[in-house]
């Protein structure tokens, strides 16, 4: 999977591609992280990305010009989705970033200033996508943690699938707390059922567990979960906490 990155400020993607699992994911081939620097793309003689916004106000505007030319200076894949990051764009979720894994490249287009003119979104961007409700002072952020958290869906990007296939979100609720070493720290114990070895036993305490945070500190997302199918053996325990 490619993330080619149209940005002001490639630089700050240095930490993010060369540290980490993201780090190692890249340096082992499987994703690629590109970024392009907008500015090298500007006709204008001082490399101007931008310009006063047209109705007046404050800060300035990205111009079209060499955003456009930016996207289009390599032949796009196919399978590919040109993604504005931005505050009015969809609030990117678990689903969204599954949904996002499937394609073969994602051109993540980073904002500054007051954003980029709305010419450049209806013509050539595929989605706008948020990663809050708050304003950061650039896309650069918001589009690592796109590529963070789709990675993390790629392949062998993680070592222990089922770390992701277990984590919040991943079945509609909260993840249960973790415990390691030691058995007693500062006056507090590890549950006894994860020291019993009793695996059946573990999971069970595991999932009342996910029910129970998720049901306090996220009640629309317990809702959802409520009213999906479940087996059996879920519903039984399920129960328990309506
Ligand atoms: N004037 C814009 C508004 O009020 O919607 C905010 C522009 S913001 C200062 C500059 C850039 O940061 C945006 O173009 C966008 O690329 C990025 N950005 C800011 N907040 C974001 C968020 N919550 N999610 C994704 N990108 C964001």
């Amino acid at each position: 999977m490619t993330f080619r990155v149209l940005t002001l400020f490639p630089e700050q993607f240095h930490s993010l591609t060369q540290t980490s699992i993201i780090g190692k994911a890249v340096s082992k081939g499987l994703i690629k992280v590109e970024t392009v620097q907008i500015r090298d793309f500007s006709t204008d003689r001082h490399r101007k990305v931008d310009d006063a916004p047209f109705g007046g106000g404050a800060g300035m505007v990205m111009s079209v010009q060499p955003l456009r030319d930016a996207l289009h200076a390599k032949e796009r894949p196919e399978n590919s989705c040109v993604i504005y990051l931005s505050p009015k764009g969809q609030t990117l979720t678990h689903d969204k970033v599954v949904e996002l894994a499937n394609y073969d490249e994602l051109v993540l287009v980073c904002g500054h200033y007051e954003g980029v003119d709305q010419r450049f979104i209806d013509l050539y961007v595929d989605e706008e996508l948020s990663i809050g409700d708050f304003v950061l002072t650039g896309g650069e952020l918001a589009a690592m943690v796109v590529i963070d958290s789709v990675s993390r869906m790629v392949g062998e990007v993680l070592k222990n699938d089922a770390s992701s296939k277990e984590e919040s979100f991943a079945d509609g609720l909260l993840e249960y707390p973790h415990y390691t070493r030691p058995v007693e720290i500062d006056g507090l114990s590890v549950p006894d059922v994860l020291m019993s070895g009793h695996h059946a036993e573990i999971a069970k305490w595991r999932f009342e567990q996910s029910l129970q945070i998720t049901k306090e500190r996220r009640p629309e997302l317990f809702k959802k979960y409520v009213e999906k199918s479940h087996d059996k053996k879920t519903m039984k325990i399920l129960k328990n906490h309506l």
